[in-house]
């Protein structure tokens, strides 16, 4: 649809960030637009796949647009956090980047066993990070049915790597 894909059209392509030679994909400008931004939350809502009950958010990126995809299709949205911000954590997982490492943290007594979820991130680029996420939750004894993101860059390889069903607006 139109508005769809105009709101891709605002992605914006910075040279050597966060380091020399990386192409950087910049959705700041799609989250400012208020009917790109609709119209992003819209398609991503609608990509989810059938049986979920819960949203898994990655920080950042991935926490506005998995909670406007949660209200929009009626469900909660739990966050998966860099370090040191929870105050009860339920279990962490430290992941390889390209260069270095993360960690991510799972909040307590909030993803229930057995529970359905969809994860949610703004970029696929190598798959690390959602293989992490999706560790983290089965962990947790919850299933995650797939992963939707906006952009998925697919010369990285990410959606072999990361371990579920990856649904994206947009690949390049
Ligand atoms: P991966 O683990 O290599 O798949 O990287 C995905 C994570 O890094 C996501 O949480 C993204 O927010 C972030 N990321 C990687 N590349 C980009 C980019 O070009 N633009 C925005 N975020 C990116």
């Amino acid at each position: 649809t139109l508005p769809l894909n105009r709101a891709l059209g605002l992605i914006r392509e910075v040279d050597d960030f966060p380091e020399p030679g990386v192409l950087f994909r910049d959705l700041t400008p799609l989250l400012a637009d208020p009917a790109a931004f609709r119209a992003v939350v819209g398609g991503l809502a609608a990509a989810v796949p059938p049986g979920v009950d819960t949203v898994v958010a990655l920080e950042a990126r991935g926490f506005l647009f998995g909670a406007g995809l949660a209200a929009v299709r009626g469900l909660g949205v739990v966050p998966i956090r860099k370090p040191g911000k929870l105050p009860a954590v339920a279990d962490r997982v430290t992941y390889d980047l390209e260069y270095g490492t993360a960690t991510f943290e799972l909040p307590v007594d909030v993803l229930a066993a057995g529970q359905r979820v969809v994860v949610v991130d703004d970029v696929l680029a190598t798959g690390g990070t959602l293989a992490a996420a999706a560790g983290l939750i089965a962990r947790a004894g919850a299933a995650v049915v797939g992963a939707v993101v906006v952009l998925e860059i697919a010369a990285l390889g990410g959606r072999d790597r990361a371990g579920v069903p990856v649904r994206a607006l947009h690949t390049v």
